[in-house]
Order: C-alpha cells, then sequence, then structure tokens
C-alpha cells in the first residue's frame, strides 16, 4: 500500500480561507473585527520568527493584530500588569504568551493569569480541566489541527483504536482527549510504555509528539492506519541540514493508508487553528453563534 499524503499546508490554506470569510462577516454584519495579542519576552531567535509570521497571517485573514515585545529581563510584576491589561481590553479576543519564557518568569503563573475566555492557546487550566471533562473550551492549536486532519479525512473517528506517543501538556495529553471525545480508544505511550511497537501496531490511528527525528519505523504501523506526525527534528544528512518528523516517513508510507509529511503536515495547521481559537473567542465573546468546523 501507497499512503495517501494528507497534505496539511493546503488544508492549513483552507482553514484560514474559512477563517477570513468568517471575519469579513463578522466585520460586515456586526462591526466586530477579532484581535490577537502576542507576547514575547527576550530574542529568543525561533519565537521571534514564529512572532513574525503569527502576526503577518493575522492580518491576512482580516484580523487586528497586537504585538507586545518586551525585554527578556522584565520582571513577572510587569508581564503581569501587561496580561491584566489585555484581559480587560475589548479589542483584544485572543492573547498568546509566546513560550518558553525566561528562567526567571513562571510560566504556569503567567499563563494562568490568562483570561480563559482569551487563551487561545489553551493552556491555562481551566481550559485543560474544560477539555478534560467535555466542556466547551479553547482547544490547544497543535492537537485541534491534528484532529481537524484526522475528521476530513475519516468523516466519524467512532471506535477507532488510537495511540498517541508523548504525553505532553501541550500536545500528548488534549491530543489524547481530543480523540476520546471522538469516540476512539485511546492509548497513551510515552518513555517508560513497554512493548512500544506492539502497542502501535494495534492502532488504525497513530500520533506521534516525541521530539525524536524519524524514531517510528514502518513495520511498527498498521496496514492501512493513519499516521499524524507532530514531531519537528533538525538533522544534518549528507552535509545539509534537513527537518524531520518523529516518524521514519519513506518506510512509514509503504504501510500506512495516509501520512502526514515533515516538514508540510501538522506544522501550518497549528496557526491556522490560532487563528481559528481568535476567531472562536471573538463570537464567544459577542454572544454570536461559534464558527462552524473550526472548533473540537
Ligand atoms: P515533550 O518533550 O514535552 O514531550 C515528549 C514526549 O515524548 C514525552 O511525553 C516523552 O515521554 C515522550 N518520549 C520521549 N522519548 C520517548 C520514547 N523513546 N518512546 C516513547 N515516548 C517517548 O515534547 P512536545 O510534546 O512539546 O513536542 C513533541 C514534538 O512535537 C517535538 O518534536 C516538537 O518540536 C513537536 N511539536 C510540533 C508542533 C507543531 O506545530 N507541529 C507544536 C508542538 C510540538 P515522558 O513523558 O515519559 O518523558
Amino acid at each position: 500500500m501507497v499512503a495517501q499524503v494528507i497534505d496539511g499546508k493546503a488544508f492549513a490554506a483552507k482553514v484560514r480561507a474559512q477563517v477570513a470569510d468568517q471575519v469579513a462577516k463578522l466585520k460586515e454584519e456586526n462591526g466586530i473585527t477579532p484581535g490577537l495579542a502576542v507576547v514575547l519576552v527576550g530574542e529568543d531567535p525561533a519565537s521571534q520568527v514564529y512572532v513574525r509570521s503569527k502576526g503577518k497571517m493575522t492580518v491576512e485573514v482580516g484580523m487586528n493584530s497586537y504585538e507586545h515585545k518586551l525585554d527578556a529581563d522584565t520582571s513577572e510584576e510587569d508581564l503581569l500588569a501587561l496580561i491584566e491589561k489585555l484581559n480587560n481590553d475589548p479589542a483584544v479576543n485572543g492573547i498568546l504568551v509566546q513560550l518558553p519564557l525566561p528562567k526567571h518568569l513562571n510560566e504556569d503563573l503567567v499563563i494562568n493569569s490568562i483570561d480563559p475566555a482569551k487563551d487561545v492557546d489553551g493552556f491555562h487550566i481551566s481550559n485543560v480541566g474544560l477539555l478534560g471533562t467535555g466542556q466547551k473550551s479553547m482547544v490547544p492549536c497543535t492537537p485541534l489541527g491534528c484532529l481537524m486532519m484526522l475528521r476530513d479525512h475519516h468523516g466519524s473517528l467512532s471506535g477507532m483504536d488510537a495511540v498517541v506517543i508523548g504525553r505532553s501538556n501541550i500536545v500528548g495529553k488534549p491530543m489524547a482527549q481530543l480523540l476520546l471525545g471522538d469516540s476512539c480508544t485511546v492509548t497513551i505511550a510515552h518513555s517508560r510504555t513497554k512493548d512500544l511497537p506492539d502497542v502501535v501496531r494495534r492502532a488504525d490511528i497513530v500520533v506521534a509528539a516525541v521530539g525524536r527525528p524519524e524514531m517510528v519505523p514502518g513495520d511498527w504501523i498498521k496496514e492501512g492506519a493513519t499516521v499524524i506526525d507532530v514531531g519537528i527534528n533538525r538533522i544534518e544528512r549528507d552535509g545539509k541540514n534537513k527537518l524531520v518528523g518523529d516518524v521514519d516517513y519513506a518506510s512509514a508510507a509503504e504501510r500506512a493508508g495516509a501520512i502526514t509529511p515533515v516538514p508540510g503536515g501538522v506544522g501550518p495547521m497549528t496557526i491556522a487553528c490560532l487563528l481559528a481559537n481568535t476567531l472562536t473567542a471573538a463570537c464567544r465573546a459577542n454572544g454570536l453563534p461559534e464558527p462552524e468546523g473550526l472548533t473540537a
């Protein structure tokens, strides 16, 4: 079997176009322009790139982008004061604090100071609890993007066996909750899992979120399974820098029914879902119906 490639780049463009349509409608019918505030503390080069591209795409879909760049030695008090200001600003529907934060700042404290209704990253403890109890929440962007691609490919996921490799708060755990919410039978694997190859071989859906280059070989994949590769790993091969996932793409593509490539799979969906979450937050804040197909 040669796997169908799930084109995350094209899918993300479709999601952004949907968001842009809905934003235009919100402006026209309700006079509302959703706004996303991104807070960057310090000068981490990767974070600067992410923040720039988030700002650019926010504007492209017709929303307002507010960037707050703070010095690396910003005090916790000043950062919390900025978040409080954004919490109270009606023009701001979504607040994202770019992680990681410099060491002297308490990430949990900072994230949990964001108004949960504006927590478009879905990391606030209230949103984690709401997702865990199957209630309406803000869902972390990367797992939401994976869920959208799986729903698009399969329609219903009900009754499928899913394995999520990785149990981080950002990807693994919320991914497992979302799959459970869609009635999959979910196994969460991690570094202490026994017989990982056998666990993976049972799965109709494999989501790999580990951060180890090509650790899942093709012979772990059940014939016809759907493989979602969240991993982003930079390696050097044949003297060149390359981006690879957590799955060995070439061998997995020979057995899987469908697979996301790296790059061009899950990655582009993350920002698209951030924009979708900001739109959802704006609709909720104004008592309007949520955008269809853009929430969990
Ligand atoms: P973390 O490092 O927080 O979590 C990694 C998880 O993998 C842990 O739960 C760990 O288990 C597990 N793990 C480590 N080694 C093994 C092993 N040998 N076998 C099984 N499980 C193992 O990573 P993240 O969840 O933040 O990210 C995972 C990957 O996804 C990274 O490559 C990251 O770059 C990428 N990523 C991509 C995004 C995108 O937009 N596409 C967004 C976010 C992340 P344990 O808990 O036992 O230590």
